[in-house]
């Protein structure tokens, strides 16, 4: 196939607006897969379980199509892209492989922050885009006002916009028309040196890892002496092919075509997105935006058995061997033993990773309370921490540092115009900053559209953000970020002291304004899992040396005077006499038991 009868795209779209179900029309249409393969919900490029039960697309998945257009077979490359805001920058690399995107709306929905954020990166990509309005079979579909908004928003003509049903199949055949007629095809030439832009990686448990790429110049065969132009690494090659959608071996990726490439590389961390592949020999410059994939939320996980560690460090091993934008460190606590210590690069990633670590490694867990990296400023350097307990107990003189920052993101906020208070509010209680809102639309029947811009700690969305957005605009609000570089902080470190001692794994860092309403809200929680002892176990909030928070743990109380008989008052003093003594000797030595079920109950309760 020359370069002419090739198009490489992708579908790009905020959730739920219908990607994996175009996707499968387009695999149908073209013959690449049978229409019953398909079960009642299962869409072919999301393989994941975790992925199907929360309806998104976490590992970007592609597939070649091959169709008829004019008497020619055209090779249609399907680049398909992750779902999700903590994905954005995979988003970003997978866009670079492709010359077009389908934007895809729902139209019942409209314009939503990840339709914004999604067209943004594709404009930034130059990319030809295509603007498909989905779901028109819906009775709640407003075609005409979503156009409106796109245009208003997009700058689309509203002539070029598609109008499908991607559940029925209605105007989807004008969709592969459009991806032929509009997109360009890439260009390259076959007799330059060869240059590969490696854009995805699968990780299969036989052959190791394998490289997604699109071949921009030179021929890639079976054989060739292959580098990475970021690490310098030297790999033969042992198999390439397309995805069509599950790997077929071919003689050669050409240019212009996107496939696989099995090489030995060992480790998931050797495939770097956005690396570019040259023949030993003959280095070529590399291609631009390189960027490691950067760990935004850190955790730790530990077993809730502990002698569970060596197996649930194997696992978690295993399964980052899949995603290499998981770092994994090891951690050891006092409280909670051996564990590990791993970076997300956001909250859904931890989710994800966390679920699928229940699921297909049957572990038993207890996760801690999720947090950002903190940047303390020292006069001659700058440290990352990406855990409470390494955060100095008072930010003085003493401690030397000059100040202490966190990241920020710029925030979208869509909502209807009836929410946007609550919105506002919302913003407010997490810390957000310059404020700023305009109107997408005017709101002929219904409400308006609402767009709401603001900087905001990153710390602040890890939390409950989220959710809060959610039902506090009756699921309406649609939200998404990026990355904003940091900012200075008024922050410091809150410790749980139980009958007196810190506990190490329940650090956390706090905002000043938070301090109280987070104390209290924990030591709370804390004297509702914490089993009673046999005397009475104070539990305090401390920042520094100033107590937050207290709650009180009453003593359990052994009747141990329930077997004597009522007259027998001398004796009864002297067995109460001696519990109490025992009590006394007891909280002397001060050590509260605190069982790795009551982290469970703690961490996981909301
Ligand atoms: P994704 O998150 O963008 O991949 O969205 P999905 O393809 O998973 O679709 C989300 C939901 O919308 C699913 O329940 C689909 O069945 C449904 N859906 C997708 N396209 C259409 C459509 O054209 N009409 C209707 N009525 N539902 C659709
Ligand atoms: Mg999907």
């Amino acid at each position: 196939f020359t370069c002419d009868l090739i198009r490489n795209f992708s579908i790009i779209a905020h959730i739920d607006h219908g990607k994996s179900t175009l996707a499968d029309r387009l695999l149908e249409l073209t013959g690449t897969i049978k229409k019953k393969e398909i079960g009642k919900n299962e869409q072919v490029l999301d393989k994941l379980k975790v992925e199907r039960e929360r309806g998104i697309t976490v590992k970007a998945q592609t597939a070649s199509m091959i169709h008829t257009f004019g008497g020619k077979p055209h090779v249609l490359n399907l680049i398909d892209t992750p779902g999700h805001v903590d994905f954005a920058w995979e988003v970003s690399r997978s866009l670079a492989a492709c010359q077009g995107a389908l934007l895809l709306v729902d139209a019942s929905q409209g314009v939503q922050a990840q339709t914004i954020s999604v067209f943004h990166i594709a404009q930034e990509r130059g990319l030809k885009i295509i603007p498909v309005l989905n779901k028109i079979d819906l009775p709640a579909a407003q075609p005409e006002r979503i156009a409106a908004q796109m245009q208003s928003t997009f700058g689309t003509d509203p002539d070029d916009i598609i109008c499908i049903s991607a559940k029925t199949g209605k105007g989807v055949e004008e969709v592969l028309q459009a991806i032929i007629d509009r997109i360009p095809p890439p260009n390259g030439m076959t007799t330059a040196p060869l240059k590969a832009f490696l854009f995805d990686s699968l990780y299969d448990r036989y052959r190791g890892v394998i490289s997604l790429v699109a071949v921009q110049d030179g021929i890639l065969k079976k054989g060739d002496r292959i580098a990475s132009c970021h690490t310098n690494k030297k790999y033969e090659v042992q198999e390439v092919g397309i995805m069509h959608p599950e790997e077929i071996p071919t003689n050669g990726l050409y240019p212009g075509q996107v496939g696989y490439v099995a090489c030995n590389m060992k480790e998931s961390s050797e495939a770097h997105i956005g690396d570019t592949l040259h023949r030993v020999g003959a280095a070529v410059d590399p291609m631009p935006g390189f960027k490691p994939a950067q760990a935004m939320v850190y955790a730790g996980i530990f077993p809730v058995d502990t002698s569970d560690f060596p197996k649930l460090e194997e696992s978690i091993k295993r399964l980052a061997l899949t995603d290499r934008s998981v770092t994994v460190q090891r951690e050891s606590s006092t409280a909670l033993g051996q564990g590990c210590r791993l970076g997300f690069l956001g909250t859904l990633h931890m989710d994800v990773f966390r679920q699928r670590l229940e699921d297909e490694h049957d572990a038993n867990i207890i996760v801690t309370a999720p947090t950002v990296p903190y940047k303390l400023v020292y006069k001659n350097k700058d440290v990352y921490i990406s855990n409470p307990t390494e955060f100095p107990d008072a930010i003085d003189v003493s401690s030397k540092v000059l100040e202490v920052q966190e990241p920020v993101v710029k925030a979208s906020i869509i909502v209807p115009e009836d929410y946007f208070g609550d919105m506002m509010d919302l913003c407010f209680t997490h810390r957000a900053e310059d404020l700023e809102h305009r109107y997408l639309d005017a709101g002929t029947g219904t409400s308006a559209r609402i767009m709401l811009n603001c900087v905001i700690p990153l710390s602040e969305i890890v939390t409950d953000f989220f959710d809060q957005l959610k039902s506090r605009s009756s699921g309406f609000a649609s939200f998404d970020y990026e990355e904003a570089g940091y900012k200075a902080s008024d922050l410091s470190k809150m410790v749980f002291l139980l009958n007196g001692k810190p506990v190490d794994a329940l650090a956390l860092i706090v905002h000043r304004s938070h301090e109280d309403s987070i104390g209290k809200e924990w030591v709370k929680k804390l004297v509702k899992v914490i089993p009673r002892q046999m005397f009475e176990v104070p539990i305090q909030a401390a920042v520094g040396k100033k107590i937050i928070a207290r709650e009180t743990l009453k003593a359990y109380r052994a009747d141990v005077t329930a077997g004597l008989y009522g007259g027998h008052v001398e004796r009864k003093m002297k067995v109460l006499e001696r519990q109490k003594e025992g009590k006394a000797r007891m909280k002397r030595m001060g050590s509260v038991n605190l069982p790795q079920e009551a982290f469970f109950d703690l961490m996981s309760s909301k």
